[in-house]
C-alpha cells in the first residue's frame, strides 16, 4: 500500500460497479434511486456535521473560500443556485449562504479591506465577489455593489501599482479573473454595464497574465519550449493551484469576446508544453520537482483533466488528442485518488471525483460515471474511515477545499445532474442528440418522438461556444441568458443553440 492512497479495489474492474449504481433502459442510463438517495441522505448528514461544529459566528478565524467561513457559504450558494427548493433545517440554502458570508465579511472588515488582494480561494477577493452574489439574490443591490466596487478598486490598485504580482489561482490573478467571471455568470439579474465593466477589467488582467508569462517562459533550465510560464515562490508550478494548468483554465472560460489577441493560439502553444509534459497520467508539481507522485486537484492529474476537459469541449481540431490525455491523466486518478488526505477538493478525494466527472461530460463514457460515484461513496465513510486512521484529518475537516463541503459540491452536483438530464445519454445512442463536430455544438431535441406531447423529455443538453450566454432553469425550459429572457423554446421543438 502506498503512502499517500488507499488502495482502489476497483481500479482493473469498475464495470462491476455498473449494476450497482445504474439503471439502463433502451440507451438512457440513471443513477439508480437507491444512490441518490444515499447521496441526498449523506449532504444533509454532512450539512448537520458543518453547520454544527463550524458556526457563522465572528469568533472563528478564517474567513476564506479555501479554509474557512465563506467556503461554507459557498456550498450553500451552490446548493441554491442548483436547487431553488432545497430546505436545510426549514431554512432556504440562500438563508444559510447568506449566515456564514455575513460573518465572512464582517471579520474581513473587522480586520481591514485589502487594497490588493488577488485570488478567489485564497484572499478576501472571493469572498466579496461571494457576498455580491449572495445580495443580489436577497435583493440587497446596495450591499451587493458595495462589494463589486470593493472588488473593482482592489483590483484596479493591485494590477496598476502593482501590487497583485502572481499570477497563479489561489492568491493571483488568475484567481481575480475567477472571482470577476464568478460574478459576471451568476449576479442575479446582472445589468450589461455591470457585464461589460467585468469583461473589459478581465481582458486586461488576462494581458497583464500572457505578458508574465511570456517573459518567463525561457527560464527553464533545460531546452524544453515553454510558450508560457509563471512563478509562485520562485517555483514554476504546472498544476492546477498555483500553475500552468489553474492559469490557462480561467483564461478558457473568459468569455471570448472579452479575449486577448491571439488568446487561442497562447493557450493552445501552452497546452501542448503541459500535455508534453504529462507521463502515463501523472505531472510533477513544478517543471523543478523530481518526482511526479501527487495525484491530486492542486497538484497532478485531476487538476490537469479539469483543463484539457474544458478545452476539449472548445476545440474541434484537437478534440480527440486532448480526450486522449485526459483519459490517461483519469486512469491514473481512479488508481491512486482515495487520498489519505481526506475528502476535500484541493488534495482529497472529492477532488479527485471531479476529474471523472468532467471526463464524463465530456465523453459520455459511462465508465467515468461510475467511478465518480465510486468516489463518493468512499467519500461517504469519511467519519468511519477517519476514526479507524485510514483518513488523516485536516487541518479545516468541514471546509471546502480540505473537507466535508467539498464532499457535499460534489453529491450536489450529482443529484443535479440526474434531475436536470433526466438520465444520462450515451455516445453510441441515436436518441435525442446529435452533435455537429465542425461546429462544435450539440442539437438539443427536445422530445423527438412526441408530435402532441406536452412533456418535455429532453434528455441530455450541452452548450459550447458562448455558453456562458445560455442556461437551463429548473423548470425544463431552456432559457437563453438573463439579457433575453422570456424567449423560452418548448416542447416537441428541435432547437440549435446558435439559432436562438
Ligand atoms: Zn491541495
Amino acid at each position: 500500500m502506498s503512502k499517500r492512497y488507499l488502495q482502489n479495489p476497483f481500479y482493473k474492474t469498475s464495470e462491476e460497479l455498473l449494476l450497482k449504481y445504474l439503471d439502463e433502459e433502451d440507451g438512457v442510463c440513471k443513477i439508480k434511486q437507491s444512490s441518490q438517495k444515499e447521496i441526498l441522505y449523506s449532504l444533509n448528514e454532512a450539512l448537520k456535521e458543518i453547520t454544527s461544529n463550524v458556526k457563522p459566528s465572528l469568533g472563528a478565524d478564517d474567513y476564506s473560500v479555501y479554509s474557512g467561513l465563506a467556503g461554507i457559504s459557498y456550498t450553500f450558494l451552490k446548493i441554491f443556485l442548483n436547487d431553488r427548493a432545497f430546505r436545510f433545517q426549514n431554512q432556504s440554502a440562500l438563508t444559510w449562504a447568506l449566515k456564514y458570508i455575513e460573518a465572512s465579511t464582517d471579520m474581513i472588515k473587522a480586520n481591514g479591506i485589502k487594497k490588493n488582494a488577488g485570488g478567489f480561494l485564497g484572499t478576501q477577493t472571493g469572498c466579496l465577489s461571494l457576498a455580491s452574489v449572495i445580495y443580489s439574490y436577497t435583493l440587497e443591490h446596495e450591499r451587493a455593489f458595495e462589494y463589486v466596487n470593493l472588488i473593482f478598486d482592489s483590483v484596479n490598485r493591485g494590477i496598476v501599482k502593482p501590487n497583485i504580482t502572481s499570477e497563479e489561482l489561489l492568491y493571483g490573478k488568475a484567481g481575480i479573473i475567477y472571482s470577476l467571471l464568478f460574478i459576471y455568470r451568476n449576479f442575479f439579474n446582472i445589468s450589461q454595464h455591470l457585464k461589460a465593466n467585468i469583461g473589459f477589467l478581465t481582458k486586461n488582467i488576462a494581458e497583464s497574465i500572457i505578458k508574465e508569462g511570456k517573459k518567463h517562459s525561457t527560464t527553464l533550465p533545460d531546452s524544453s519550449f515553454a510558450p508560457s510560464l509563471w512563478f509562485w515562490h520562485g517555483k514554476a508550478y504546472l498544476g492546477a493551484a498555483h500553475g500552468v494548468a489553474g492559469i490557462l483554465a480561467v483564461l478558457l472560460q473568459i468569455p471570448k469576446r472579452y479575449w486577448p489577441d491571439n488568446l487561442s493560439e497562447f493557450i493552445l502553444e501552452s497546452l501542448n508544453f503541459l500535455s508534453s509534459q504529462i507521463k502515463g497520467g501523472k505531472l510533477k508539481a513544478t517543471t523543478q520537482s523530481s518526482n511526479d507522485d501527487l495525484v491530486q486537484f492542486c497538484h497532478g492529474p485531476s487538476g490537469i483533466t479539469h483543463l484539457l476537459t474544458l478545452a476539449a469541449s472548445k476545440s474541434s481540431n484537437d478534440r480527440e488528442s486532448i480526450v486522449e490525455v485526459a483519459k490517461t491523466c483519469v486512469d491514473t486518478v481512479w488508481q491512486k485518488g482515495i487520498l489519505k488526505k481526506g475528502v476535500g477538493l484541493c488534495h482529497g478525494i472529492s477532488g479527485n471525483a471531479y476529474a471523472c466527472l468532467d471526463l464524463f461530460k465530456l465523453t459520455r463514457e459511462k465508465q467515468y460515471l461510475v467511478q465518480t460515484l465510486y468516489f463518493s461513496e468512499r467519500c461517504m465513510s469519511w467519519k468511519q474511515e477517519t476514526l479507524n486512521g485510514k483518513l488523516r484529518l485536516p487541518d479545516a475537516p468541514y471546509s471546502l477545499m480540505e473537507g466535508l463541503c467539498g464532499a457535499v459540491c460534489l453529491w450536489n452536483d450529482l443529484l443535479w445532474l440526474e434531475k436536470r438530464y433526466h438520465g444520462f445519454l450515451f455516445k453510441d445512442s441515436s436518441k435525442a442528440f446529435s452533435f455537429d463536430s465542425s461546429s462544435r455544438r450539440y442539437w438539443l431535441i427536445l422530445n423527438p418522438d412526441a408530435t402532441e406531447s406536452p412533456v418535455v423529455e429532453y434528455t441530455a443538453v450541452e452548450y459550447t461556444g458562448e455558453e456562458d450566454e445560455y442556461g437551463v432553469d429548473e423548470y425544463n425550459e431552456i432559457i437563453l441568458c438573463r439579457e433575453h429572457t422570456g424567449v423560452k423554446v418548448r416542447s416537441g421543438t428541435s432547437v440549435k443553440t446558435d439559432s436562438l
